[in-house]
């Protein structure tokens, strides 16, 4: 059919997204040969600094930490085996309503139809097969998940090279066992990121609602690997507690809405390749 090989491209919005979302279809398609590009859209700078330091407080250099996780990212994109890493390079936005949303060069600010334009060069340098990002609220509403979503889906559109287009979610299921084994480690995730009257936000879908589940088992130890790459950032730290064993368990099954599709493969599928191997 084609003489080159097939192609994979995730986009995430900052360094360490790219270990805890997908980490588990990037070491499973780099171990069947299949070419894999990570675009990685912010630079990370409102993560934690070291020490644990938060953005804000005293100490916390924002070029400092974007250096810090770009050393953690190509560590992490190593650990994968990643192909291709690119880097869109805006500054990270921070949690929506920090005034890091507005700062000049924040990804949250720039025109989608900019950040498009470079994602598109990028698509059609590549030409993936299929292309994986957040879905609209950007999985749990961090504003440069959505802002990466909309560039992705506006690059798709002016592109058209995808053949298949994924968004990642969980299944209700999987976030009530990862609630669960958080729990048990003394981690009241949910309380952690809310404030006190907010309910707490609905993230994944209903089970049934999955269309695409692939079973990345064999590579937990690779994502845990990743994600360990990434232990400057207090949230990761909580799942790197669980050792491999439990988080393979927990994160070795990653699940997808697909959301554009040109070669009818049927669903429920459980590769994302379905249709074009
Ligand atoms: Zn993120």
């Amino acid at each position: 059919m084609v003489d080159r090989s097939l192609t994979l491209m995730a986009v995430h919005a900052h360094p360490d997204d790219e270990a805890s979302s997908t980490g588990g279809v990037l070491a499973r398609c780099a171990a069947e040969g299949i070419t894999t590009v990570l675009v990685t859209c912010t630079d990370g700078r409102c993560g934690d600094g070291p020490g644990g330091v938060k953005p804000g407080a005293p100490g916390h250099d924002p070029v400092a930490v974007a250096a810090m996780r770009r050393e953690e990212l190509e560590a992490s994109c190593a650990a994968l085996k990643v192909t291709h890493l690119e880097l869109l390079g805006y500054a990270d936005s921070g949690m929506m309503g920090w005034p890091t949303n507005d700062a000049p060069g924040s990804f949250w600010g720039v025109p989608v139809a900019e950040a498009a334009d470079r994602l598109a060069v990028l698509i059609r340098r590549y030409q993936p097969d299929v292309v994986v990002t957040y879905d609209e609220n950007g999985f749990y509403g961090h504003p440069d998940h959505i802002q990466a979503h909309r560039v992705t889906m506006a690059a798709v559109a002016l592109t058209g090279v995808p053949a298949k287009v994924y968004w990642t979610t969980v299944p209700h299921s999987g976030m009530a066992a990862l609630g669960e084994a958080l729990r048990e480690l003394g981690v009241d995730w949910a309380e952690a990121e809310m404030t006190e009257d907010a309910p707490p936000p609905e993230i994944g879908v209903p089970d049934a609602e999955i269309t695409t589940w692939v079973d990345t088992r064999a590579f937990g130890a690779q994502k845990y690997d990743a994600l360990a790459e990434h232990a400057s950032q207090s949230e990761n730290i909580e799942f790197l507690r669980m050792g491999k064993e439990r988080f393979t368990d927990l994160m070795g099954v990653e699940t997808f809405l697909r959301v554009r599709d040109t070669t009818g493969a049927p669903l429920p599928e459980d590769d994302l390749f379905a249709g074009l191997r």
